[in-house]
């Protein structure tokens, strides 16, 4: 297969530089080039400015085969693409009849009057190939230079991801005699990333098709593996080789695949074995609880406000006994008295500030007749994250001590 084109992107709209609009349209474009092995090195954002908009696609041109533009083709002044892009390619506009007539005619559809500003949008780079764009009236077209392709799309989304799938990536499927990319997500919990690097192995980890990746989040980490073939079950094949070899070494972390979210996975689980749990959560109300939607009859919560609530109601001295030994006596407690197959406590002062004792800043336990597990976080100025954290972790744990107990 021969070595993939470079493409660029360049966003056009004063909004998009005044923060008024979110850039969207990149992120869905760059996201199909790609799924179909395009290399996007670079990004613009450009105001409605002639001379900067002009330079900006000269100046992908001159480091990518392919740049793709997107918003600046509608009828009024501002919408200044066509003639950037002509001074780009040094060509000039040349006005079409048949698309003028196609704009009127759409007007007349539309039962409203074309004004003479939507002439302009009849006017395209010379030799440019039209691209019709039945779902507006901003017309896009494709200039072959010898300095690269430029294709030029609406701003508006809905027409841009219309003519992007419906007619640029066929274009550049052909053009490039481009492969297709199929990637696949192995999602794992209880391990950090350098543990799986490690365990994945440099090996595989440099191998280049499929290629396999690592992308660590907030308490997850997940092994991202990457096929390119002639054909979706080629690349498909490809990546069940893959994941085979991936998980003879790491499979025991892995959770899911693709959509696959812990919580469904843990949930399900215990919905499934009909195990009762019970959760305490103080200062962080609802941080296990939160993302069970089940029978109500397999899980309990009591939630209080932070954990001073619950040494005064236990008259523990807060000096004598930590964080984290309370989590820990309060979940075995709560689990032999309370009959639940595992109890989770979770003790956090989220706000804590960054002088007090960090250490002591969350306390998460959880007991199960078979086995207990427990981690203190300081999370210091970073307590937004704790949320997070402490959940994966619970989560995670839960997830690796069902196992324990009934494998798969
Ligand atoms: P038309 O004139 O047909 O509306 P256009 O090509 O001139 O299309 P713009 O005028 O630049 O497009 O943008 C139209 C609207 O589309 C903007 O007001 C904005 O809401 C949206 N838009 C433009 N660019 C983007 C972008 N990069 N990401 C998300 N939305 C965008």
């Amino acid at each position: 297969m021969p070595d993939n084109p470079n493409a660029e992107i360049i966003a056009i709209g004063t909004e998009l530089l005044l923060g008024e609009i979110t850039d969207t349209n990149s992120v869905y474009m760059a996201r199909q080039l790609r799924d179909i092995g395009v290399n996007v090195f670079f990004m613009t954002t450009v105001g409605d400015n002639l001379g900067r908009i002009g330079d900006a696609i000269s100046a992908a041109l001159d480091r990518a085969e392919i740049v793709i533009t997107t918003g600046g083709l509608g009828p009024t002044v501002d919408d200044m693409t066509r003639q950037a892009v002509a001074d780009a390619v040094d060509r000039p506009l040349e006005f079409h009849q048949s698309l003028y007539e196609g704009i009127a005619e759409r007007f007349r559809g539309f039962g409203s009057k074309m004004t003479e500003n939507n002439r302009q949008q009849a006017y395209l780079p010379q030799g440019a190939i039209l691209v019709e764009n039945p779902v507006g009236t901003a017309p896009a077209f494709v200039v072959e230079s010898d300095r690269g392709v430029v294709i030029s799309l609406p701003g508006v989304p809905r027409e841009m991801t219309y003519l992007m799938t419906e007619a640029v990536l066929p274009y550049l499927l052909q053009k490039y005699e481009l492969g297709i990319i199929v990637a696949r997500i192995l999602r794992t919990a209880g391990i950090g990333e350098s543990s799986l690097d490690d365990q994945i192995g440099k090996e595989i980890l440099s191998e280049t098709n499929p290629s396999v990746g690592l992308a660590a989040h907030h308490g997850c980490v997940d092994v991202r593996v990457t096929a390119k073939a002639e054909s979706k079950i080629e690349a498909a094949r490809m990546l069940d080789q893959m994941q085979a070899r991936v998980e003879a070494r790491i499979g025991e972390h892995i959770y899911g695949i693709d959509d696959a979210t812990l919580e469904d996975v843990v949930w399900r689980d215990i919905a499934k074995r009909g195990l009762r749990v019970h959760v305490i959560e103080a200062g962080l109300p609802g941080v296990i609880s939160g993302s069970w939607d089940g029978d109500a009859k397999l899980l309990s919560a009591s939630q209080y406000d932070d954990p001073q609530q619950l040494y005064n109601h236990y008259a523990v001295a807060e000096e004598e006994v930590s964080l984290r030994d309370f989590a820990i006596d309060l979940a075995q407690r709560q689990r032999q008295t309370g009959g639940a197959d595992a109890s989770i406590v979770v003790l956090s002062y989220p706000d804590l500030d960054e002088n007090a004792d960090i250490e002591q800043g969350s306390a998460i336990a959880i007991s199960t007749a078979w086995n207990l597990a427990y981690r203190v976080y300081g999370f210091g100025t970073q307590s937004h994250l704790a949320r997070e954290w402490l959940s994966r972790w619970g989560l995670a744990n839960l997830w690796r001590m069902l196992r324990e107990r009934y494998g798969d």
